[in-house]
């Protein structure tokens, strides 16, 4: 089992439909799913935040920064 984190939860995540806590099978699965989801996030929240899978032993965490 993998977990993936959100490190942060700005405003926008709150009101999605994103848990901040997830967990797959593999880390396959995880990695893929955590792309996508920064991608989504990356495209579609308030543009104020930038989203970013880094890899932390056995979870992955969503960093969250502000942009400019
Ligand atoms: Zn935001």
């Amino acid at each position: 089992m993998i977990t993936v984190e959100m490190e942060k939860q700005c405003g926008c995540f709150k009101k999605s439909d994103y848990n901040a806590v997830q967990t797959f099978a593999n880390k396959d699965e995880a990695l893929l799913a955590a792309s996508e989801m920064c991608v989504d996030m990356n495209e579609n929240f308030c543009q104020k935040h930038n989203f970013q899978v880094a890899e932390d032993g056995e979870k992955l965490i969503i960093k969250m920064q502000m942009n400019g």
